[in-house]
């Protein structure tokens, strides 16, 4: 019998914390877990599934349209936005007792508090003063939006997680990041009829993805009327009669009803206990793990946003689960963070997985890329301008595909499925043994069969 309340006390109910929590639960494991806002964490209640309900709300007004060259006739349509906000909120509300009954059934004690560490196997849960024990504590807290105090004017902007609560629709908004965040953003907004600019520092949005992609999006949403304005920040915001004035280092000023911050989002670390409890963090506030997750001190793991390596959904529950196999399966593992395969939800979407262009370049000798741009059937008859690119980078040596990147409608979809064969090690020739299923989008990545061009020694040949 154990000495302490818990044999693992999980701080923080998102994705990686819940999965911890109740996965250890079912084994028998006497488990408590606190949580200081809601349960489902950032992907149920503020980040993945809200947005992408926004990102299907947004797309009906291009299917209105392009229904026309189907022979539809749509009468007038009209956005009610309070209506999205209610119903979002209604299947957030859902799920997130979706994650409570999971954890009860599980049999552990839920706790709806913030918790701080007080010492390595001490925690406090601040709504009561009580404190717990626990021989194991996965701290699992995730991150919060960069507010960029240093903005003169910051404290009128808002971030994402007030972009799920707006009383209401603005006219117009600017966006200040080049990140997948901003740039679903800017897609969702624009869709729902709303005034778009987005204003990022770098030469082009979303840096690390393939150039392609990244130029093929910046295209489309320009095409769309989103204005794109890369090389500049805001410097400062102000307020004014009609709404807010950002002005840009270019010098441009810009008046919105709202201006959007996501520039990046720190791990939720601060006057955690962690200095206490002995456990680092790295400069930025993340908590250092080893390739276990543990943390500096050995009864204590972090998994998912606040360790800082890759910030996705699957990715925090990947951990949590691997870090059940480590210390309750008796199966040391790993989390495996190569080729993890993600989308934008933008429109059109981009789906990729592995290494870009520019990546394989400098990591191989010689590329075989394939490359196919075209215009996607249903886009014939609706008269929409856009146009699908799909992409596989090939390290010629082996023949293995190495990266692999779609822009166009469900490319998310696809990159799920091209992440099996990237895992899988399959080489180019196992694409081209491949079916096409007919006629799709996707089947063009089995059907590019002679390389668009080389790379030799980083350069395009
Ligand atoms: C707008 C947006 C869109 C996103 N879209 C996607 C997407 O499409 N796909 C994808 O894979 N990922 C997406 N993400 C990222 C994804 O949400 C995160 O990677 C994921 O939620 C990380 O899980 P986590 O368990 O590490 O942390 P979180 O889910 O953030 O959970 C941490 C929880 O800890 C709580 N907490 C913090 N401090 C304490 C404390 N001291 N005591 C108690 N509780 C505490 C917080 O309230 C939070 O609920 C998105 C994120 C955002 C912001």
């Amino acid at each position: 019998m154990s000495s302490y309340d818990y044999d693992l006390f999980v701080i923080g109910g998102g994705s990686g914390g819940v999965r911890s929590a109740r996965v250890a639960a079912s084994l028998g494991k006497k488990v408590g877990i606190a949580e200081e806002y809601r349960y489902g964490g950032t992907c149920v209640i503020r980040g993945c599934v809200p947005k992408k309900l926004f990102v299907y709300a947004s797309q009906y007004h291009e299917h209105f349209e392009d229904a026309a060259g189907y022979g539809w006739t749509v009468g007038e349509s009209k956005f009610d936005w309070k209506k999205l906000i209610e119903a979002k909120d209604k299947e957030i509300a859902r799920l997130e007792g979706l994650y409570r009954k999971g954890l009860d059934n599980a049999k552990a004690d839920i706790f709806d508090t913030r918790a701080e560490l007080i010492d390595a196997n001490t925690i406090r849960l601040v709504k009561t003063g009580k404190t717990v024990t626990a021989d194991k504590i996965v701290i699992a807290v995730g991150g919060s939006p960069n507010h960029h105090s240093a903005l003169p004017g910051y404290e009128l902007c808002i971030s994402s997680n007030e972009a799920f609560h707006l009383e209401e629709l603005p006219k117009s908004i600017l966006i200040a990041g080049g990140g997948y965040i901003a740039v679903e953003f800017a897609n969702i907004f624009h869709g729902l009829g709303v005034d778009v600019t987005l204003i990022y520092r770098g030469a082009e949005i979303l840096s690390r993805f393939d150039q392609d992609m990244r130029r093929g999006l910046h295209e489309a949403m320009e095409q769309k009327g989103i204005r794109v304005l890369c090389h500049d920040v805001i410097e400062e915001v102000t307020k004014t009669e009609a709404g807010l004035r950002a002005r840009t280092m270019k010098g441009e000023m810009l008046d919105v009803g709202v201006v959007m911050l996501a520039l990046g989002r720190d791990p939720n670390t601060k006057n955690l206990g962690l200095e206490a409890a002995g456990v680092k963090t790295d400069g930025r506030g993340a908590i250092v793990v080893d390739d276990y997750s543990r943390s500096s001190v050995p009864n204590i793991y972090a998994l998912g946003d606040v360790t800082d390596r890759v910030q996705l959904t699957p990715v925090a529950i990947h951990e949590a689960m691997c870090f059940i196999e480590t210390v309750y399966k008796n199966n040391p593992t790993k989390p495996d963070h190569d080729l993890i395969a993600t989308a934008v939800f933008s429109q059109p979407e981009i789906g990729t997985v592995g290494l870009s262009e520019e990546d394989a370049g400098k990591r191989f000798k010689e590329l075989e890329v394939y490359r196919a741009e075209f215009r996607p059937m249903k886009a014939t008859l609706s008269g929409r301008k856009e146009k699908t690119i799909m992409k596989l980078i090939v390290n010629a040596e082996d023949r293995k595909v190495v990266g692999a990147h779609i822009l166009g409608h469900d490319a998310g979809e696809m990159a799920q499925i091209l992440g099996i064969t990237l895992k899988a090690g399959c080489t180019k020739d196992d694409f081209d043994r491949t079916m096409a299923v007919h006629p799709t989008a996707a089947e063009e990545l089995v059907t590019m069969y002679s390389p668009s061009y080389r790379v030799i020694d980083g350069q395009r040949v």
